[in-house]
């Protein structure tokens, strides 16, 4: 699978889901914030998210160098692998 199908996929599960994830739900760019506290706070939120397995999934396979997923800050990220996926893009 690509990354724009396993990409749709996961905005395919957020639509559908039971509840509405906060990335979706949360009128807050703090997903994409460049302010570490809004980047932890947004963090900590998706851990109520109905799709945080599949987006780990997701951000596993693929990884992505910006903004939160799944729980994680970029900095928490490169801070685990040492640097961004290789098929990043
Ligand atoms: S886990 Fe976080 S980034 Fe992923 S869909 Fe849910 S709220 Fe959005």
């Amino acid at each position: 699978m690509t990354r724009e199908q396993a990409h749709l996929e996961l905005m395919h599960a957020i639509q559908a889901a039971p509840t509405k994830a906060p990335c979706v739900a949360l009128p807050v760019p703090a997903w994409v914030s460049d302010d570490l506290a809004e980047q932890s706070r947004a963090a900590k939120l998706c851990q109520h998210c109905p799709v945080l397995t599949q987006c780990r999934t997701y951000l596993h396979t693929y990884g992505e160098r910006a903004g939160v997923w799944a729980g994680t800050t970029l900095s928490q990220r490169w801070a685990d692998t040492g640097k961004p996926k290789e098929n990043d893009p």
